[in-house]
């Protein structure tokens, strides 16, 4: 038996319970890893709310995780015992050890801790593919970048500017925005306070920008397509204040024969070989210091509850893990 955080219903962080559960022998494909470090993501409230149903209850809430191999199941040739290794892909992270298909782990790199594996899997390889796949930034590359001072929002401040875009990116307090700055944002605005559709006009002379990254959802739509230049590109990869229920795909015409994509991290990892290569080019950025992981919050794992209240009350910036 091992400690887990899992939920018998979905619904409000009061669902999360931390308890006993049987772990077993890993099977066919599988490894056992004990965790040293776990992370927080948005989409964990999303499973655990019910936004995104899910097949099989109860469940042990989790994408993300790090630590060692402490078994190995039948047919597993690329790792062994003592291997540190990170994930951020099948649900089960929440625990203090899980099983899971060797396919979706990636052997970590000497220079990446347990803490940064478990803060940046999910959030940076993210990153990785809304930067250099979605839509390829480079220097020519005027970008909006919403929630610029959280998880996400922090490490694609740093990386954009790594690429040499110009950044505009928005945050929900002057604090918040400072840190944009500071991680690499070109210019900042307080979506609270500040007008962003005009702020972005006047900032790219009327133009608007290439590419609008948001994962506010149903709060910044419209808006943020009014922040587009012709033939714009509208990545819409998350919902924090709710998914967007009313979508007009005609007015897209008006607004300047517009792209919109859905993208998940899910998709551009399917493989295993994107997976290795989306993680061993997120290593690189972390290593050579170009990307630096802001672990901003660290709960014990049986806290788990409080740490998606202030998730979701927007008191968390940076990057966030639990300790098992
Ligand atoms: P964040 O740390 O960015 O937290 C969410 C932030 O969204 C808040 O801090 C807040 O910042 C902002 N926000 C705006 N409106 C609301 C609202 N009504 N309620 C709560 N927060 C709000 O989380 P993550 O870095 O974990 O994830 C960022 C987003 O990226 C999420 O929407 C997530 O689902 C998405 N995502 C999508 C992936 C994909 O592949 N499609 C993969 C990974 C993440 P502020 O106060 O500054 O407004």
């Amino acid at each position: 038996m091992v400690k887990a955080i899992r939920i018998h219903e979905q619904g409000g962080p009061e669902k999360l319970v931390w308890e006993d559960v049987e772990v077993g022998a890993p099977g066919d494909g599988e490894i056992r890893v004990k965790h040293h470090a776990v992370g927080l993501n948005y989409i964990d409230t999303y499973q655990r709310s019910g936004l995104y149903p899910l097949a099989k209850l109860p469940a042990v809430m989790g994408m993300e995780g790090a630590g060692e191999v402490v078994a190995v199941g039948s047919g597993v040739s690329e790792f062994k015992e003592g291997d540190r290794i990170a994930y951020a892909n099948p649900m089960g992270s929440y625990s203090e050890e899980r099983n899971m298909i060797a396919d979706r782990a990636v052997k970590l790199t000497d220079g990446v801790s347990y803490d940064t594996a478990a803060a940046m899997m999910l959030q940076g390889m993210t990153v990785r593919y809304l930067l250099r796949e979605t839509y390829k930034v480079g220097p020519e590359t005027t970008l909006l970048f919403h929630a610029a001072a959280g998880g996400v929002g922090l490490i694609a401040c740093q990386w954009a500017k790594h690429l040499g875009a110009t950044i505009i990116g928005t945050a929900g307090s002057d604090e918040k925005v400072a840190m944009a700055k500071e991680a690499g944002a070109t210019h900042g605005i307080n979506y609270n306070t500040e007008n962003f559709v005009d702020r972005v006009k006047e900032i790219t002379g009327g133009n608007g920008v290439d590419v609008v990254y948001d994962s506010i959802g149903q709060d910044t739509y419209p808006a943020s397509l009014d922040c587009l230049k012709p033939l714009g590109l509208f990545v819409t990869f998350g919902n924090a204040s709710g998914p967007i229920k009313n979508f007009d795909v005609g007015g897209l015409g008006g607004k300047g024969s517009l792209y919109v994509t859905r993208p998940t991290l899910f998709t551009y990892t399917a493989k295993r070989e994107d997976l290795v290569a989306n993680a061993a080019e997120l290593f690189e950025v972390v290593e050579s210091g170009a990307v630096k992981i802001k672990v901003n919050q660290t709960y014990p794992l049986v806290e788990a509850a409080q740490a998606h209240r202030d998730l979701e009350s927007r008191v968390t910036t940076g990057s966030t893990i639990f300790k098992p």
